[in-house]
């Protein structure tokens, strides 16, 4: 905010999660108070809770969330370092079978760390609580959207907690109150219509528990087996996390999900695409049961569709779009989503009565964006499933079978991996895939899988070691300049 603008009084954001605490952090630059209303009690250590219950599942950030993390609290990734949490290059650190093919491992500088949902979102909170004018509320429950006597601005909330009803005065409300939102019933009440959403039902579970990381194991540090759909419907992930430990996620679509018990959850592990997982953590020491936690469909609610839509209030994080997690997009959404709140606030002209007309309409239209690429990475994925239900775009056959071949491309194509770790990272946008470069590897490569058995032109079986423990060209260093 410029010095000649006064900050704005009071805003209110609801939910304490990822999306609420960065927003937070954000908006205290720009309003004299900040009060953020949590449901739940909020743990006093890097503990799961009620309200966040995938907190006990991988949680894979990307570079470009590790960016907005870095930007908006100096410091705190290193910090994290000191505490156990690892910094890694994807691009060499991960071994992923994707979509059934090996990713080829080289020194990429994709960056990313490997920290539990918990102990991220504990190291936020504090960072949160510290800021002189933001003020976290635990316990309390947002139940309804105050408006203006105009009924064209939410004007505050009312909420339930310990001293029963009480009303909030705000000039902007953000909800950030993931996928049980409930603004769009609130919407509908207060007469601003339905809320027009996408979905795709996947009914996929996700099953999980930490074990003991082994002494000195260094092959990766994130193992990713991910198989080609619509022939396998599971997946599973073992990521190194602080205090030494693995955690281990197995998935499954439509009602395939792994089982909760000891046996059954390795006998799932066993029947991935590839033993590779299961051969890992047959012989570990499981620190935690497993924990199922499951997910009905992708859904985005399309606020920047609204004919009307009330000024004061925006929303971001899992209460616009809630993904399916396969690729770890979430929490980076939501970063990227507080990150544009800011730039948006920092750029509009407003009173010092309140955020200027338009922002809510200008903040979800950019949003939307942002969101859109993920949508249709993950829904381009899910969609080759006959069972999932959603919208068929013409020509989504083609698209799903270049997809695949990109993603077999990237087995053997250090180059053309990278340009496809820059889009998934958040790098750059879908027209990172544009690059000419990108683009004749991909056309040639597509008319190879035409005459060449796919077995002959990706690497299918072999998981590809440390960069370091072999020569050749993919061994060298690649940035995204490359
Ligand atoms: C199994 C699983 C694995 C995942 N893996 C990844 C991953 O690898 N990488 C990644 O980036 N993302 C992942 N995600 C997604 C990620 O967890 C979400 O995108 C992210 O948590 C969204 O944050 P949020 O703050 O928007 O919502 P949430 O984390 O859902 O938080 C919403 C908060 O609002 C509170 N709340 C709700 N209603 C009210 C109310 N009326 N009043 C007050 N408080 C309220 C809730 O208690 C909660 O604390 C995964 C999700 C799941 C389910």
């Amino acid at each position: 905010m410029s010095s000649q603008t006064r900050k704005f009084g009071q805003a209110v954001v609801i939910g304490g999660s990822i999306a609420g605490l960065l927003s937070a952090r954000v908006l205290s630059e720009h309003f004299e108070k900040v009060i953020v209303l949590e449901r739940d009690p909020f743990p006093s250590g890097p503990e799961t809770r009620k309200g966040a219950p995938q907190g006990h599942h991988v949680h894979a950030l990307l570079e470009a969330g590790l960016k907005v993390l870095e930007e908006l609290f100096p410091g705190m990734p290193r910090e994290m370092e000191g505490e156990g949490v690892e910094r890694i290059d994807m691009a060499r650190d991960a071994a992923w079978l994707q979509s059934g093919s090996w990713k080829t491992r080289y020194e990429g500088n994709v960056e990313s760390i490997l920290v539990s949902r918990p102990f991220l979102e504990w190291k936020v909170r504090g960072r949160v609580a510290a800021l002189p004018n933001v003020e976290l509320r635990q316990g309390i429950s947002v139940e309804q959207l105050r408006l203006d006597a105009a009924r064209t601005r939410v004007s505050g909330v009312k909420v339930k907690g310990p001293e029963g009803e009480q009303v909030l005065d705000s000039a902007l409300v953000v909800d950030a109150s993931g996928r049980g939102s409930r603004t769009p019933q609130w919407l509908e009440a207060l007469g601003f219509g339905t809320v027009p959403q996408e979905q795709v039902r996947i009914d996929m579970g996700y099953t999980s528990r930490f074990y003991e990381r082994p002494a000195g194991f260094d092959a990766w540090k994130i193992l990713v087996i991910n198989g080609r759909a619509p022939e396998t419907r599971r997946s599973g992930f073992i990521s190194n996390v602080e205090g030494n430990r693995w955690i281990v996620s197995l998935n499954g679509y439509f009602g395939d999900h792994a089982p909760v018990d000891d046996q059954g959850f390795l006998e799932f592990a066993r029947r991935l695409p590839t033993p590779h997982l299961y051969e890992y953590i047959r012989q570990a020491r499981p620190l935690t049961p497993p924990s199922l936690h499951k997910i009905s469909a992708s859904r985005w609610l399309h606020y920047e569709r609204m004919a009307r839509m009330p000024e004061g209030l925006v929303l971001l994080g899992d209460s616009v779009c809630s993904l399916n997690p396969v690729f770890g997009q979430g929490m980076t959404v939501a970063a990227l989503g507080a990150k544009l709140l800011g730039d948006t606030l920092s750029r509009a002209r407003g009173t010092p009565s309140g955020p200027p007309l338009e922002l809510t309409r200008r903040f979800q239209k950019d949003l939307g964006k942002i969101v859109g690429l993920c949508w249709f990475l993950t829904t381009t994925q899910d969609l080759a499933y006959p069972e999932a239900e959603g919208h068929r775009k013409p020509g989504l056959k083609f698209l799903q079978w270049s997809f695949n071949n990109m993603i077999d491309l990237t087995s053997v194509d250090a180059h053309a991996c990278q340009r496809f770790y820059d889009v998934l990272h958040m790098r750059k946008g879908l027209e990172g895939l544009l690059d000419p470069g990108f683009a004749r590897a991909l056309l040639t490569y597509n008319l190879k899988s035409l005459l060449v058995p796919r077995a002959r032109r990706a690497n299918l079986d072999t998981l590809p070691p440390h960069p370091s423990a072999r020569g050749g060209k993919d061994a060298g260093r690649m940035d995204s300049a490359a």
